[in-house]
């Protein structure tokens, strides 16, 4: 058998790891790349595991729909592609014909190639006239992305290569368990404590980073803004402040010094558990380093005030004088595969290509005149992701949803309450790889071509664009995303405009970029190859691209971070009573978001078979649990059953469950059927990773 090796990247993570997949005939079998710069030959479990994914026997490899048309409890059977195209053009047209164009929604999601996620935005605009579109980065780290713009006017996760974390003498890591769900990344982690690096984990778990770290502070979840408020406040108050640095380069400042007055370490202490004698220790070492870099993740971010959170950690790295300095800074660790180049090119409810305004006039125009169209055609901002899908088949809400790459049915907030609402949907389209949660309950499923079998490009949280290279032919029956656009937009009489070559919508999508803050106008194809990737913005193809950000100035009008104080609000919701303790979720090493692929791969779901409830066994005694017994967890939103795993590594007031399960039979270890739905008012980011819960122990499920 004739092998031919490609060196692509893992379908997986925000790391987007360089491997080498040798592939003749199939099976796959791959290797790590020991070239690329951002894993160095380092792969975790998924990634070495993800040729499986290619082969798996549970692939679609037929579109299916309804047996019984519009009846979903009739089976699902395959149909022919031209069949299942003519179903979801006919249902378009019919709901908007009835209800109006916003009738018809679109969902998509963060692990889509840069040249799928910008073809979607503009399918939804221009090929059905819609403002309802949003995508599962919402749910991601869309409130650190808010913040972000709001002080340095412009949002890319880390401004820095990742090799910078190497090179901080003091690093603060608040709500990341890196060293599970990215293994490869700490390598850099490690490089900086082997150099006598001072590293901090803040995490309500000792997890494995924590364990890995020189301190662990231990909050309650939630709580996370009190906190960096205190360690501002002991800035402030020992006269740790870089004067210099805040008078140059930050606007607004006063303001935030102000505000942080009554945080005194006391009473942070009492908030968040965190000992006065530790949060003056971080205070003062991330100010008296030579280098010193605050890094936040989903465990600070997915929050009902998850933006003021990242917002007060970017100002206790401008007071501190971080951002734009060697080896330091202020970054988020973005998680999904393409959640950078997801969230830049308009699969946002708000935004255009570039990440543009959508309400902006001057946008609007540029970008409709890539798109040749009127710029009055284009709909205005539509409504963000959970306040999609809470309003499913209502009167005023989607009645006809796509979803491309997300499993909305697992990873939603309060998910039983999102099932129903995806029930409630005149029609639901579903293009997946497996029969994903959400695929099975939709009238039309389409199979589509993976990481392996596609071109594109992605950009990972660094800001790296790079070339997601074709190794291997999808399966007969299977179609690419971008065909499945071109094929729908046809019958919706837009077809000329949705081509189906990668290269052809990269090339659409630098114009489109070209003077947005995420400008991948200089980018190309023979560019990326050759120098491994580029980092955005790159205006010109003699541009080298854009490593490091902030080292002269901010993206803001003046140059200047703009600083707006934010201050403390019980917005997690209170325990006590009948639901006396935190809830919060999280990943584990083997699996990855909802599930949909990693619990098929063999090795991983033996690793990882089940979700199981961490619990502190003096919190598991009260309720005469033991390791192995199962528990009820109740929430205002359901209830939900899981093994238990005790733990001493975990608070005794806080109940830790990984989300990658649901679906199999009523709360059979749902986590998100017990999450909260509030959000965030500026990023719209749903409250997942604190909430109000109950313990019972139970049967098995
Ligand atoms: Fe894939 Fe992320 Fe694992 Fe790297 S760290 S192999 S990108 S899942």
């Amino acid at each position: 058998m004739s092998r031919t090796a490609t060196r692509t990247h893992c379908p997986y993570c925000s790391l987007q790891c360089g491997m080498v997949l040798h592939a003749g005939d199939r099976p796959a079998e791959l290797q790590p790349d020991e070239t690329f710069p951002v894993n160095r030959g380092g792969l975790c479990s998924k990634g070495w595991t993800a040729a499986e994914l290619l082969d798996h026997p549970e692939r679609l490899l037929a579109p299916l729909v309804r047996a019984v048309p519009g009846d979903r409890s009739s089976r699902l059977v395959p149909t022919t592609w031209e069949d299942a195209y003519d179903r979801i053009a006919a249902a378009v047209r019919t709901t908007q014909a009835v209800h109006g164009p916003d009738a018809v929604g679109v969902f998509g999601g963060g692990g889509l190639t840069n040249e799928k996620a910008y073809a979607l935005g503009k399918f939804a605009r221009v090929a059905l006239g819609t403002s309802a579109i949003d995508y599962n980065g919402r749910f991601c780290m869309s409130s650190a992305a808010t913040a972000a713009n709001r002080a340095f006017g412009i949002d890319r996760g880390l401004p820095f290569p990742l090799e910078d974390v190497a090179a901080a003498d003091v690093l603060l890591v608040v709500g990341s368990n890196a060293a599970a769900t990215m293994p490869p990344a700490m390598q850099w982690v490690d490089a900086g404590r082997e150099r006598g690096a001072l590293h901090v984990v803040v995490d309500p778990r000792r997890t494995a980073t924590a364990k890995g770290a020189s301190l662990h502070l231990q909050p309650v979840p939630g709580t996370d803004l009190a906190l960096a408020l205190g360690l501002l406040h002991v800035v402030v108050k020992d006269r740790l402040v870089d004067e210099e640095y805040v008078a140059a380069r930050t606007s607004g400042f006063e303001a935030v010094r102000a505000s942080v007055a009554s945080f005194w370490p006391d009473r942070v202490e009492r908030i968040t558990g965190v000992a006065v004698a530790d949060l003056r220790r971080v205070a003062h070492a991330l100010a008296e380093a030579p280098a010193a870099m605050v890094l936040t993740a989903r465990g600070a971010e997915q929050h009902a005030a998850g933006t003021d959170t990242a917002t007060a950690f970017i100002h206790l790295a401008l007071a501190l004088g971080l951002p734009g300095r060697p080896g330091s800074g202020y970054g988020t660790l973005t998680g999904q595969g393409n959640g950078q180049g997801g969230r830049e090119h308009g699969q946002k409810a708000d935004q255009l290509p570039g990440y543009r305004r959508l309400d902006d006039p001057t946008a609007r125009a540029h970008v409709a005149g890539v798109w040749g169209v009127d710029p009055d055609s284009l709909p205005g901002p539509g409504r963000s992701a959970y306040e999609m899908l809470d309003r499913l088949g209502r009167d005023d809400g989607v009645r006809g949803l796509l979803v491309m790459a997300s499993n909305i049915a697992v990873s939603a907030p309060r998910g039983t309450h999102v099932v129903e609402r995806l029930k409630a949907l005149d029609f639901l389209a579903v293009s997946d790889l497996f029969l994903s949660e959400t695929a099975a309950l939709a009238d039309v499923v389409l199979p589509t071509a993976q990481w392996a079998e596609e071109e594109g490009t992605m950009t990972n949280l660094e800001g790296r664009v790079i070339h997601r290279r074709k190794a291997i032919d999808p399966p007969a029956g299977v179609r690419d995303d971008l065909a499945t656009m071109h094929e729908l937009a046809t019958r919706l009489g837009q077809g000329d405009k949705f081509p189906t070559d990668p290269r052809t919508v990269f090339d659409e999508l630098r114009q489109a970029s070209a003077g947005g803050t995420a400008d991948y106008a200089g980018i190309t194809y023979e560019r990326l190859d050759a120098e491994d990737g580029v980092f955005w913005p790159c205006p010109s193809e003699d541009h080298p691209g854009t490593p490091r950000l902030f080292a002269e100035r901010f993206a803001t009008p003046d140059g200047r971070a703009r600083c707006v104080p934010v201050t403390w609000q019980e917005r997690v919701e209170p325990t006590g009573g009948a639901y006396p303790y935190v809830l919060t979720t999280g990943r584990l090493m083997e699996q990855y978001q909802s599930g949909a692929q990693t619990r098929r791969v063999r090795q991983l779901s033996l690793a990882q078979p089940e979700p199981r409830a961490e619990l502190h066994p003096d919190l598991a005694r009260r309720h005469g649990v033991g390791d192995d017994d199962h528990v009820r967890l109740t929430t205002r939103r359901g209830s939900a059953v899981f093994r238990v795993r005790l733990t001493d590594e975990i608070r005794p007031d806080t109940v830790f469950v990984p989300f990658h399960w649901g679906g199999g039979g009523p709360g059979a270890g749902h986590a998100n059927a017990l999450t909260d739905d509030r959000l965030d008012p500026l990023s719209r980011m749903p409250a997942f990773k604190a909430c109000a819960v109950a313990v019972a122990r139970a049967d098995e499920p």
